[in-house]
């Protein structure tokens, strides 16, 4: 399989790193030497271990092995909530409060491998049942406070949720689900404002604590015993429940150090919502496991407030996604003008391709540009990334982690697949099985589990390519690649094309069947907010892709539409653009978030 068309990006807009006079020198200077002595040996010792050899323990890297020395009086958490409220929990006192959660746990009858779920938004209580979950052995498994009551059901059922944890809001969403999930033996609530919980058949979180004990020796769990559950955005189709293990810690420490470079006094703020697997493994774990200050916000998006966050609690590493970056980018350049950010020194994103529109759109507006790294539910943790002192090609995703071993596959007419060697090939991304946090099942789906895997290498379902240097480029989901004329299209770089004229604020592209071409390019634009939807604007977007891209490749239809539809993590969905456009039946919608208008 080869692309018609694979841009190549200008050298001149190539992003240049300096190669030393670093303020805070990058854990990773020298990206081929540390990718070609890296091992996985030497790499364990970052970990502690369960005391006397007895296993590993994410909850135990993450905060017991902190909490005892120096590091236990530093601040874990620093939680702002909606209407203004602090709190901030200290390691010591992060690894007590989940000790007693473990006990709770234990007294309640749960046990090794048993799933515990949260429905509770970006609040601390979310990390104090995790770590706890984790030292009873048990398994963590965080949904989307969003969700309605069906893909809650959902989730619990194929989950098999024994307990779940969630807020006196929130549980209204679950009341009336109750009778219809046995398995569920046990709903705690957590009290808006200390309020005492009513919820019939349902425990007290706060109580519950209170009444728990400060000590609880940690279950001594192996590497390959299942510690999280995600399931995965939908964005393709029906979410899939993977499953990851204890192992899992090794990467989220390492890919921190790597990928998003925390040094000890780093203050680092996730955006992302616990109930996907971002939130997890880097709104919890990784920052955790280096001892450092993770931010929560309790609040949706706004402009303003995030400045404010990044300012006040003087945020070093802030991670986010291009969903986010793109309102940003509707406010305009100037959006962060009058808020002190010195302290920032790294911006990070993730979860869908990050436009090189937006990549360099962060050095005009903070003065650093924005660095794209790529991974799945099922990875578990950063794959490929821009890193702080690797030259950034923008629009491409960057290099495989140090460990990790990428390719670009083919598939033969046989089923097989082949290793593409030729660099600008587009093809499946595929990596090489053994990484820790590789997810190890898709709950109850053993055979779709199998399926992602041949000739010894895991397939994304990401199409992509990797230059003559060795920067991996996304193409598109495999699902979503247009044929068009006997060119294959992929719709990133259709959309990111658009993204460059002034009046596109976001963009998704499908392929539309057509008698003569097979298909043909369909674009839908959102516009910026101070552009009007005019049959003159909508001429000069044609034209202007038609002049970007060339006639093979341009949209022949653009429609411009008020918003995208999105899954509720932000991603576009396409799959429902192409359902609706061809009047097909919507499928999945549990991640929906605004419906295309
Ligand atoms: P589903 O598997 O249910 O359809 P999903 O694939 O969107 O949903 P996630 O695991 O949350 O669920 O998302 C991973 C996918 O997101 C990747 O496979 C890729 O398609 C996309 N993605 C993540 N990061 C990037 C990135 N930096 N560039 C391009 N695509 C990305
Ligand atoms: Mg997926």
């Amino acid at each position: 399989m080869s692309a018609s068309s694979s841009p190549r990006v200008a050298m001149e807009s190539i992003i240049a790193k300096p190669r030393s006079g670093w303020a805070v020198q990058p854990n990773l200077l020298d990206y081929d030497q540390t990718y070609s002595t890296f091992s996985w040996e030497a790499e364990r010792k970052r970990l502690t271990g369960l005391p006397g050899g007895a296993g590993v323990n994410i909850a135990y890297e993450a905060v017991t092995r902190h909490a005892a020395g120096a590091a236990g009086q530093r601040i874990a958490l620093r939680w702002l909530g909606k209407s203004g409220q602090t709190r901030d929990i200290t390691y010591a006192e992060l690894d007590r409060l989940s000790n007693r959660f473990a006990n709770v746990l234990r007294s309640l009858g749960v046990g090794r491998g048993e799933r515990v779920f949260t429905l509770a938004g970006r609040l601390p209580e979310q990390h104090i049942v995790a770590l706890g979950t984790l030292k009873n052995g048990s398994v963590f498994c965080p949904l989307f406070s969003a969700f309605g009551p069906e893909p809650i059901r959902q989730r619990l059922a194929r989950g098999d949720g024994r307990v779940l944890v969630t807020t006196a809001a929130l549980y209204r969403k679950v009341a009336g689900i109750r009778d219809e999930l046995p398995e569920l033996q046990h709903v705690l609530v957590i009290g808006a404002d200390g309020a005492p919980v009513t919820a019939p058949d349902s425990l007290d979180f706060q109580n519950a604590l209170d009444a728990a004990d400060d000590a609880f020796d940690i279950v001594a769990t192996a590497e390959d015993d299942m510690a999280l559950l995600h399931f995965t955005s939908g964005t393709t189709g029906m979410p899939k429940g993977a499953a990851h293990v204890h192992a899992a810690v090794l990467m989220h420490y390492l890919t921190g150090y790597y990928a998003l470079d925390f040094h000890p006094e780093d203050v680092f703020w996730c955006t992302a919502d616990p109930g996907w697997v971002t939130g997890t493994s880097y709104g919890i774990i990784a920052p955790l496991t280096h001892g450092i200050t993770t931010v929560i916000d309790e609040a949706e998006f706004d402009a303003e407030r995030w400045h404010r966050i990044l300012q006040d609690e003087r945020v070093s590493i802030w991670y986010t996604a291009p969903t986010a970056i793109r309102m940003l980018m509707k406010l305009g350049e100037d959006v962060a003008r009058g808020y002190d950010l010195r302290a920032l020194r790294f911006i990070a994103s993730v979860g869908e391709p990050l436009n090189p529109e937006a990549v360099i759109w962060g050095q005009r507006a903070y003065g650093l540009p924005i660095h794209d790294n790529w991974w799945q539910t099922e990875t578990g943790g950063i794959m490929i990334a821009n890193f702080p002192a690797m030259d950034i090609r923008p629009g491409s995703m960057g290099k495989p982690l140090p460990g990790i071993q990428a390719g670009i596959l083919r598939r033969l007419d046989s089923g097989a697949v082949e290793q593409v060697s030729e660099p600008d090939v587009v093809g499946e991304l595929a990596l090489r099985p053994g990484w820790p946090s590789m997810f190890r099942a898709y709950l109850h789906e053993p055979e779709r589990y199998a399926k992602c895997f041949a000739g010894g290498w895991y397939l994304t379902g990401d199409l992509a390519r990797c230059d003559a240097d060795g920067y991996y480029w996304f193409v598109g989901r495999a699902d979503d690649l247009i044929k068009s004329a006997g060119h294959l299209i992929g719709p990133f770089e259709v959309e990111s094309a658009l993204m460059e004229h002034p009046a596109v604020a976001e963009a998704g592209v499908i392929g539309k069947p057509d008698p003569v071409a097979g298909e043909v390019v369909k674009a839908f634009v959102a516009l910026k907010d101070t552009f009007e939807p005019t049959d003159e604007l909508q001429r000069d977007l044609l034209g202007f892709a038609r002049k970007r891209l060339g006639p093979a490749v341009a949209p022949r239809e653009i429609q411009i539409v008020a918003s995208l539809p999105r899954t509720r993590s932000g991603k576009i969905m396409r799959r429902l653009l192409k359902a609706r456009e061809l009047g097909l039946p919507e499928g999945d919608l549990s991640t929906l978030e605004s419906p295309l208008s």
